[in-house]
């Protein structure tokens, strides 16, 4: 065990009220399993804290932790916080090398997964924990969403995503790549087929444009595109993103790792309103890529995009409107761009489908339990919310797995209520 890590165990003051936990949007039970861990008893360690969070390994690899757990830790008030990722990581990683998860025996019917993002994997996980018939159907080649085709292979490992998918395997969970909803076998075919419930987790994947002249030149690019596979792209030396969240600098510093020599990033507004975790910025800035502040794209050309100074004016409710200033613009050269603005939900299931209401934005429509429109059909995850974490995902998918069950339980399983609620207690 490396020793930083037992070091940071042994930082952990156990609270008696542990602010750490609090901070973690599920809960994690931290100084518990940190306990375990001094105690040598890791499987134990990693069996709670994979009964709590399927996808604690990944959480420990790319949760926000700064403003959840370890923002919360009291020692990091007068000095730094305890590594908990750190410390989970190790546990979880130990964890899911070793554990041998129980087979479903499918008895309890069968459950639809559509997205095997966060959410599809979560839901899939515990279902099949509980006994249903769960397969998951994802349009992809592999399952992860953006776990696999988003976040770069520096930040989360995919082979962490390739061992979660051995164990639902193991668990008898049944995964059907290259398999997209809505394109050729619908929803309604899956309740044809005996499916008893029908869960979409399929995220926001349809890039949102800039709506400006010259966005379908050829080296224009949009980043959720560009991520999901970026040894197939040829941006030459030159690289301008344009957006300042945390995609940005995940296309930032994976153009870095592609033969990219100059990556800039074109910001609308001033430094201050970065969106991007700040730990994220300062990576993407040590691999090299600079910031343009007040500068807005107006007009993709050859050779680059044309950009024009802004002014920034904050009405008296606090909204702001950013305005070009005519008569600055200029041609800011580079081989290509990219486009890391914000993603939306595409329609393809509901509009192949009937009753799933959406918002103005197709974002579907649930109540806190994840219940659509449509009787039997269930979403959560991006899909849902909008562009979240992974750990918003889970939680949320956690109380989606409860509501799919007692759904199932209610309509169709007398005889396997009090098996449910046993599961659904512990
Ligand atoms: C580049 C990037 C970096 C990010 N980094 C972080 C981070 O560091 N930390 C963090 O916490 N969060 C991060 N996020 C956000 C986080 O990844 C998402 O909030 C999370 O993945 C949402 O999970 P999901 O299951 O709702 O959807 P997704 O992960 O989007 O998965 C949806 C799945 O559904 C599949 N699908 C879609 N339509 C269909 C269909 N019709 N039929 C079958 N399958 C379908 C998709 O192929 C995909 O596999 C990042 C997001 C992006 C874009
Ligand atoms: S799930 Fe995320 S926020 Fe919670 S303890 Fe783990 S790393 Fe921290």
């Amino acid at each position: 065990m490396s020793k930083h890590i037992i070091d940071d165990a042994k930082r952990c003051l156990q609270c008696k009220n542990p602010l750490c936990t609090k901070g973690c949007p599920v809960a994690t039970p931290i100084k518990e399993s940190i306990s375990l861990l001094l105690d040598s008893r890791i499987p134990e360690a990693g069996e709670m804290l994979l009964a709590n969070n399927p996808l604690s390994l990944v959480c420990s690899h790319v949760c926000p932790q700064e403003n959840q757990c370890e923002g919360h830790c009291v020692l990091g008030k007068k000095g730094s916080p305890v590594h908990i990722s750190a410390i989970e990581e190790y546990i979880s990683d130990y964890y899911l090398n070793i554990y041998k998860p129980k087979k479903s025996n499918n008895s309890r019917g069968r459950v639809a997964i559509i997205g095997s993002g966060p959410a599809g994997l979560t839901i899939a996980f515990y279902l099949a924990q509980r006994d249903y018939d769960v397969t998951i159907f994802e349009q992809n080649d592999q399952v992860g969403g953006i776990l696999r085709y988003g976040i770069p292979e520096f930040r989360l490992p995919k082979s962490v995503i390739d061992r979660f998918t051995e164990r639902l395997y193991e668990m008898g969970v049944k995964i059907k790549p290259n398999a997209t909803i809505g394109a050729n076998l619908t929803v309604d075919d899956l309740f044809r087929d005996d499916f008893k419930a029908v869960f979409i987790g399929t995220g926001v994947w349809r890039p949102s444009k800039i709506n400006i002249k010259g966005e379908s030149l050829g080296h224009v690019h949009y980043a959720i595109e560009y991520l999901r596979n970026p040894s197939v792209y040829n941006l030459g030396k030159r690289v301008a993103i344009i957006g300042a969240g945390n995609v940005a600098m995940d296309v930032a510093r994976t153009v870095f790792r592609h033969d990219a020599e100059e990556v800039y990033i074109l910001c609308n507004k001033g430094e201050s309103t970065i969106t991007a975790r700040p730990h994220e910025v300062e990576y993407a800035k040590i691999d090299g890529a600079r910031f343009e502040f007040y500068k807005s794209a107006v007009e993709f050309v050859d050779g680059g995009v044309m950009v024009a100074d802004t002014e920034v004016t904050v009405d008296e409710d606090g909204y702001e409107t950013v305005t070009p200033i005519p008569g600055t613009e200029n041609l800011f050269n580079a081989d290509s761009v990219i486009i890391a603005i914000s993603q939306g939900p595409r329609a393809v299931i509901v509009s192949s489908s009937k009753g799933i209401d959406v918002d103005d934005v197709g974002l579907v429509k649930t109540d806190e339990s994840g219940r659509t429109s449509r009787e039997g059909v269930f979403a959560s995850g991006d899909v849902v919310t909008g562009a979240k974490t992974v750990v918003e995902a889970v939680r949320i998918a956690k109380n989606v797995a409860n509501a799919i069950d007692e759904y199932i339980q209610t309509e169709y399983g007398e005889g396997a209520k009090q098996e449910g609620k046993e599961a659904l207690d512990t």
